[in-house]
């Protein structure tokens, strides 16, 4: 574990030090849980985000897009229950005045279970062999079972109180199995408490005409709110769906963890709205579509897995979480939820507008059921950079920090390259970036030993250096080297476009998609 956070921090110093996060505002010393993307980070941040918005809306015919204000009436967070109902519960410790999620701190107590029951399962795997059978042990060693039944006991527990709402259940978990403040190590805890998580702000000039409003928790909203909008001016047929990507807020209670939980982040949502009665149906199909999505990445296919939910928000009657292997764990990058017909139910009741569809098959209106796939872009990254992140021992005895990033999201593409900065070299190495530019966001880079330069291009994820040398001005050729292979290739420089758009185009993932 020790390990595990040491390369976390390491990857979140490079994540600054090239160019791709950075603390907001800096210079006054940084705001808690916000960041900025910087020129790198934007270009793989918008290289996920085109690679979420096309396989929804090129491989969906029936899927259609729109980008709605950040402002809402605020009638609309009363609709959606996120002003009664959107809260964390919340648990100071009195020794650290730090504070936690209470569900949290119990997630991680049961993390902890599995964790040792895993480590008994790996240690009699070593002494047992080949003959091991790990489904047996699980059933029958003993100390096993013991942590088995623990965990099932704390997790029952949390199960009932949290659909309860039931806070001081909560608290006497955490009292109950002892579990101590990370910073302070007491047990010193304060009775539990609601949190509503949105941030307000006023709209208006005067006093009197001012108006609370509040900045979006969550896109979502944005769709249903134009449901009927799209429904009507895109002539759209049950089944349909409705993707968005944009900003929300949320004023997290714990925000420790980088870019996994900030105060101000990007989602993408899409809403698919179905006939009632089919939604457990296209529930399972989004699942696969959404995972294969992930997996087409090749970031390792054992990185992800499904979690259901243990509480069903009040608005849904499935939901499943996609996890992905952060370096601090399984964590949620995705939600999968079947929200029922209860968004456009609440929306319809409260704006006093019907929000029916007519389905000329069955010749009855009803209200939509609903679907939705929602993931943040900086979880993605995130899962994207902690995966890619590589450091490498050499042959020679030199060691590289190499980012190994799907080619397709790769900030730059290629860095091009005369390995001297004379003799008619940096014009021939112009006129081959000239050429690709207008198709791959190119770097040109003269300064340094090649050696240098090579290192510089791999930290940051460029899957292609391309070098001019005096052969090139002759016979030109050049040479391509492979970011994670180091491998070097002599090519005419005509086949180079044919070399790179082949590696980076989304239509090879997209495949992958669809089959
Ligand atoms: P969590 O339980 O981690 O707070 P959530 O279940 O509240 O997340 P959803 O409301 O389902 O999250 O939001 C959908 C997606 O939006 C999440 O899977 C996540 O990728 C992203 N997301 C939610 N909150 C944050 C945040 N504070 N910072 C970054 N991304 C977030």
């Amino acid at each position: 574990m020790a390990q595990q956070e040491d390369v976390f921090k390491k990857l979140v110093a490079h994540c600054k030090e090239y160019g791709f996060v950075f603390p907001s505002s800096e210079i006054y010393d940084g705001l808690g849980a916000v960041y900025d993307y910087g020129q790198n980070g934007v270009e793989l941040k918008n290289n996920i985000k085109k690679y979420w918005w096309d396989s929804m809306v090129l491989l969906h015919e029936n899927v259609v897009g729109i980008d709605a204000a950040i402002f809402m009436h605020p009638t609309t967070w009363k609709a959606s229950g996120h002003v009664d109902a959107f809260n964390d519960p919340l648990i100071d410790n009195k020794d650290s005045k730090k504070r936690y999620r209470a569900d949290v701190l119990i997630e991680d107590l049961l993390a902890k279970y599995d964790d040792k029951i895993e480590k008994e399962v790996e240690k009699a795997a070593k002494r047992f062999g080949e003959s091991f059978d790990a489904a047996l042990y699980r059933q029958t060693n003993p100390r096993v079972q013991e942590h088995q039944a623990k965990r099932d006991e704390i997790h029952a527990r949390f199960v009932k109180a949290l659909n309860d709402s039931d806070l001081a259940e909560l608290k006497q978990i955490i009292v109950d199995y002892e579990v101590v403040c990370p910073i302070s190590g007491t047990k010193n805890w304060t009775d539990v408490r609601q949190f509503n998580l949105m941030f307000s702000t006023e709209m208006g000039s005067t006093a009197d005409g001012a108006m609370k409003i509040y900045l979006r928790p969550e896109t979502a909203q944005g769709i249903f709110v134009n449901y009927l909008n799209v429904q009507k001016t895109g002539r759209m047929k049950i089944p349909f769906g409705i993707a968005q990507i944009g900003k929300a807020f949320r004023n997290e209670i714990v925000a420790r963890q980088f870019i996994f939980r900030m105060r101000e982040f990007e989602q993408m949502e899409m809403q698919f709205f179905v006939r009632p009665g089919t939604e457990m149906e296209w529930f399972k199909k989004w699942k696969e579509t959404r995972l294969k999505w992930h997996k087409a990445l090749g970031l390792g296919d054992h990185k992800y897995r499904f979690h259901d939910h243990d509480k069903l928000a009040h608005y849904a009657n499935a939901a499943t979480d996609i996890e992905f292997e952060m370096p601090f764990g399984f964590k949620e990058v995705e939600g999968i939820h079947s929200r029922t017909d209860f968004d456009l139910s609440s929306h319809e009741k409260y704006s006093g507008k019907s929000i029916k569809y007519f389905d000329p098959e069955l010749n009855e209106s009803y209200t939509p059921y609903v679907i939705e796939t929602s993931i943040g872009v900086d979880r993605t990254f995130l899962s994207i950079m902690a995966a890619s992140y590589t450091e490498e021992q050499l042959e020679n005895g030199e060691s590289r920090v190499v980012l190994k990033l799907p080619a397709v999201l790769a900030p730059i593409k290629l860095a091009v390259m005369p390995l001297v900065k004379k003799d008619g070299l940096p014009e021939k190495a112009r006129e081959i970036m000239n050429s690709l530019k207008f198709d791959f966001k190119c770097q040109y880079d003269e300064k340094d030993s090649i050696g240098k330069r090579y290192r510089r291009q791999d930290a940051i994820g460029t899957p292609f250096c391309v070098t001019v040398d005096h052969d090139s001005l002759t016979d030109n050729t050049v040479t391509i080297r492979y970011r994670d292979t180091m491998q070097q290739e002599r090519v005419p420089v005509e086949k180079l476009h044919e070399i790179i758009a082949q590696k980076v185009s989304m239509k090879e993932l997209f495949k992958k998609i669809v089959e």
